[in-house]
């Protein structure tokens, strides 16, 4: 068999948490083994220390490692004390976690729209969106930007309007830890940020896991008290209504492990993406990084004239080619969400977006024949 027949034959996975696993090897198997002989299950010594680790990597003062992604929201928004008559805004076009939090707390998510060529929220959509929930009669308390697919949003532009109306932000970086903005990382950007650890994105655990950074000492004081049921002077003090939101030592082993291979990881997936976007950026609108942000690839997502996507989807998949759509609904035509307001003037580039983009496979250990057979499949498809 030839090296080609080889690489068709293979079926190609999304995301390969497999490929990692093998460069991993023995040190993960050690880490948690490690985790198995102390048995400190819960708040043992590698979340202190990942905690650690993670406030060097992105430059934030304190990091609260927690349960998954959508706690670390969840606990920046009890912190902040964010509920009922209270208005947040959120990009119409991500991950319901974003507006799922705010929801949960009682307060009000306020849709707003994102900008083409980023997929990230637009400040002026954002501007109007404070508009709309004043004039609804809420309190416009806090903007939740999200690095989508792994590209930071504009975060001046968004802190200046946030500046404006005394907006808190909360950037949503589940999708994008690792990445920066204007040469500083994110966490160390907004006033709170949450990340994920979820296995898939880019730098995932083996199970849920999350955390939120910040450099408010306060902030991080009441986080950390409502991740453990917001505990007072110790277990059995109640001083707050919290939740049970802490990361597993187990998974802060297996991210500890990680976070060593994570500046190599984030390099190789830099160069899939530069390779995606040769080989495409004359059938497709490929995605454009800028000379602001570094990107941390958790999606390598094209858009494509309307009414081509499904046609194309299946014509990869008939090759063994996976793709996803994310997102193909905005949050706000969604049925948990439709009931919130969206912007005044709507959400056009999110609506558009939701019939253009198309994801192909993507992660760090995606090697070029493989990358080859996914861009000609690609380049047949369009053509054809
Ligand atoms: C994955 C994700 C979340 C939630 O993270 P979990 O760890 O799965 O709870 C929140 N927001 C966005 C944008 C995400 O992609």
């Amino acid at each position: 068999m030839n090296q080609h027949a080889r690489v068709d034959d293979k079926p190609i996975p999304f995301i390969d948490v497999a490929a990692q696993r093998r460069r991993l090897g023995r040190a993960i198997d050690d880490a948690i083994a490690r985790v198995l002989a102390h048995c400190q299950f819960i708040q043992g010594p590698e979340v202190r220390t990942l905690e650690a680790e993670l406030a060097a990597f992105c430059g934030a003062r304190y990091v609260i490692g927690c349960a998954s992604g959508t706690d670390a929201l969840l606990l920046v928004l009890m912190a902040w004390g964010i509920g009922p008559g209270d208005a947040v805004i959120c990009p119409d076009f991500t991950f319901c976690a974003t507006a799922e939090m705010v929801a949960l707390v009682g307060a009000t998510p306020v849709f707003a729209d994102v900008q083409a060529e980023t997929f990230n929220l637009d400040p002026d959509s954002l501007q109007r969106a404070v508009a709309t929930a004043k004039r609804l009669g809420l309190k416009p308390r806090a903007v939740i930007p999200v690095d989508l697919f792994g590209l930071p949003a504009d975060h001046e532009a968004l802190a200046a309007v946030a500046a404006e109306h005394g907006l808190a932000v909360l950037d949503d970086a589940a999708q994008a830890f690792g990445a920066a903005y204007r040469g500083r990382k994110l966490g160390a950007l907004a006033t709170a940020t949450a990340t994920s650890f979820f296995p898939a994105k880019p730098l995932g655990c083996y199970g849920d896991g999350g955390a939120v950074f910040t450099d408010d000492e306060a902030l991080a004081a009441r986080i950390r008290s409502l991740r453990v049921h917001g505990e007072g002077v110790d277990k059995y003090d109640a001083a707050r209504i919290g939740i049970t939101g802490r990361l597993d030592s187990i998974q802060a082993a297996v991210l500890l492990e990680k976070l060593k291979i994570f500046p190599d990881e984030i390099a190789a997936r830099e160069a899939i993406a530069a390779r995606y976007s040769a080989g495409l950026a004359d059938v497709a609108t490929v995605p454009r990084v800028g000379n602001e942000s570094t990107s941390v690839w958790a999606q390598y997502t094209i858009r494509l004239k309307p009414g081509r996507r499904d046609a194309l989807a299946k014509a990869l998949k008939s090759e063994g080619v996976p793709t996803a759509i994310y997102y193909a609904k905005p949050l706000h035509r969604q049925q948990a969400y439709c009931r919130f307001p969206l912007v005044d003037g709507g959400t056009p580039v999110t609506e558009r977006l939701c019939d253009e983009v198309i994801s192909l496979p993507m992660h760090a250990y995606l090697e070029p024949p493989i990358q080859d057979r996914i861009i000609a499949a690609v380049r047949r498809a369009l053509a054809g």
